[in-house]
């Protein structure tokens, strides 16, 4: 077996259990340059690569060579800049592991009739799928849900409003997909405001203002998007309420977004917002924490990059007011990963974010370890004096157990260790048992109420502070 064969072999053997972006990412343009005497030379394209691969792939990579060659008994590793894209050396990774699910829809995402009517979607890659519910959004996706299937019947008008950047067109343009696809002879138009009304003003000036009439009232359905630009222009507001009833009374299904509720429209005419009143009117909000962070993870595995559970954490954490926002900081980060060829860290990330964002970047909970005083207090430690302190088992501590013994200093654990050691909610998950970061982050902020209820639970925790050296 030639070098490259073997080193095909061994990745799929270490893929096994690892996620693809994670091969894509580390195993790119990497190669064994050498198999002579049972030890392996792995070649790697950029210095950064070096400690990730000795820290995270070494052992599992010998194991998976022995496996395939119980000749081998070592893996060195050398870095080796010649190795890039097209390289005879190196594999195509994307082509041995293909991408298992496809999130893209199929490629017809325009219909046209004879009278001119096109249905357009702008973007393929928004789908109902694709988008992440939280209970702030539930509402609005599971009525888009039902228009795509039954368009014009329960919901007419679906009227979505909420701020900036929340999904609103991402959702209305993923209906109008998904009612194409479901009967690809519905005409369906999405049209942003701006585009509307710059039609009608062309109408208005080529004195052809039927052409327009016609081609938006032929349609099964019409998606306009952000509605607010209409207002004070007279002219387009009139076509759009005529436009709007035509449809209406033929029970052709309207979607309608805007950055606010109807009754707040107050440049519109009432007779409009009256229309919008009587059919479906739902907001979205910012998604909660976790369903930033889902966000964050999906958009990751969709630029099959792989980015480390700590800056993902701590960019959800702080951009907290626009989805958009939060895209933008990780194509952000992904953009410097590529142009520098270092991984993300929290720590550049907030640098990132100082300079970008208006807001202050919270850090807390988020410095990594060895930012931390020599000598520094270690999970360990605290653990073992919070167990000691509650005069409970540590492997109680530590284990799955409900009873409130148990969870109280486990809890107080996971709160000094967020607060005082400042670690990242993975990791104090991870030294607990393996815990989920939710999980975490959740008794952290029941911790937070406790304690300002309880005051002997507050002496217990001053206490214990004081004993560990971390007051
Ligand atoms: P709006 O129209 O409300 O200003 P967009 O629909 O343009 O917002 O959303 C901004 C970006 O955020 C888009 O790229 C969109 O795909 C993404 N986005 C927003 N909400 C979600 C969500 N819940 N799940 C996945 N992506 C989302
Ligand atoms: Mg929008």
């Amino acid at each position: 077996m030639g070098p490259k064969d073997l080193w095909i072999k061994i990745i799929e053997k270490i893929s096994e259990d690892l996620p693809r972006a994670q091969i894509i990412t580390w195993f790119k343009n990497t190669t064994i340059l050498e198999n002579s005497e049972g030890t392996l030379k792995v070649g790697l394209p950029l210095p950064f690569f070096l400690g990730w691969h000795q820290t995270h792939y070494a052992k599992k990579t010998l194991e998976a060579a022995k496996n395939i060659d119980p000749l081998i008994t070592g893996v060195e590793y050398v870095v080796d800049i010649s190795l890039t894209d097209g390289s005879p050396l190196v594999i195509d990774l994307i082509k041995h592991f293909p991408s298992k699910e496809t999130r893209k829809l199929p490629n017809r995402n325009e219909t046209r009739s004879k009278d001119g009517v096109v249905s357009k979607i702008l973007n393929p890659s928004y789908s109902l799928d694709n988008f992440i519910t939280s209970p702030e959004n539930r509402l609005a996706h599971a009525a888009c849900q039902n228009v795509a299937k039954y368009p014009g019947q329960n919901y007419n008008p679906l009227f979505i409003y909420g701020g900036v950047g929340l999904g609103k067109t991402h959702l209305v343009q993923a209906t109008g997909s998904e009612m194409i696809k479901n009967d690809p002879s519905r005409h369906v138009v999405y049209t942003t405001t701006e585009n509307f009304v710059n039609e009608v003003i062309q109408g208005i000036r080529s004195k052809n203002m039927d052409f327009i009439r016609k081609k938006f009232r032929r349609v099964d359905a019409l998606i306009i998007d952000d509605i607010q630009f209409v207002a004070n222009k007279e002219r387009s507001e009139e076509e759009f309420f005529h436009t709007f009833n035509a449809l209406f009374e033929e029970g052709k299904q309207l979607i309608i977004t805007s950055d606010r509720p109807p009754q707040e429209l107050s440049l519109l005419s009432d007779r409009l917002t009256s229309r919008f009143e009587s059919g479906m009117l739902i907001d979205v909000k910012m998604p909660d924490y976790e369903t930033r962070l889902a966000i964050l993870q999906d958009k990751c595995q969709d630029a099959q990059v792989f980015i480390n559970q700590d800056v993902l954490e701590f960019i959800a954490f702080n951009i907290n007011h626009s989805v958009r926002a939060l895209e933008g900081v990780l194509k952000q980060a992904i953009a410097n990963y590529e142009l520098e060829h270092t991984a993300p860290t929290v720590k550049s990330v907030a640098k990132m974010l100082k300079t970008t964002q208006k807001k202050e970047v919270k850090m807390v909970g988020f410095l990594p370890n060895d930012d931390q005083p020599k000598g520094a207090v270690t999970m360990e430690l605290l653990i073992d004096s919070v167990a000691d302190y509650f005069t409970v088992p540590k492997s109680e501590v530590m284990g799955q157990s409900r009873v409130r013994d148990y969870t109280l200093p486990r809890q107080v654990i996971m709160y000094l260790a967020s607060t005082k050691l400042r670690m990242s909610l993975s990791k104090i998950g991870r030294a607990l048992g393996n815990r989920n970061h939710t999980t975490v982050m959740h008794s952290i902020g029941k911790m937070k109420e406790q304690i300002k209820n309880d005051r002997q639970l507050l002496r217990d925790v001053n206490a214990i502070t004081k004993e560990v050296g971390i007051h």
